[in-house]
């Protein structure tokens, strides 16, 4: 008999100890905008940018290619 947590327990403990600190956070500080790929070897549809201390998204904006070029 022993105490120790199966894989799957571990990965559910984890899991809401990651929703409580998303919960508890206020997202002081973000990440950069960085291009989002939704999946490998597409073109990039987004920038996203998430919180640096919980890793919730905090700003999504859309992919343009004239973007910073006016
Ligand atoms: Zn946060």
């Amino acid at each position: 008999m022993t105490n120790k947590e199966n894989i799957e327990q571990m990965r559910e403990r984890h899991l809401q100890e990651i929703v409580d600190l998303q919960t508890n956070c206020t997202h002081e500080e973000s990440t950069e905008w960085s291009e989002w790929y939704w999946a490998i070897g597409h073109k990039s549809l987004s920038y996203r940018k998430w919180c640096k201390h919980c890793g919730t998204l905090t700003g999504e904006k859309p992919f343009t290619f004239t973007e910073e070029k006016s």
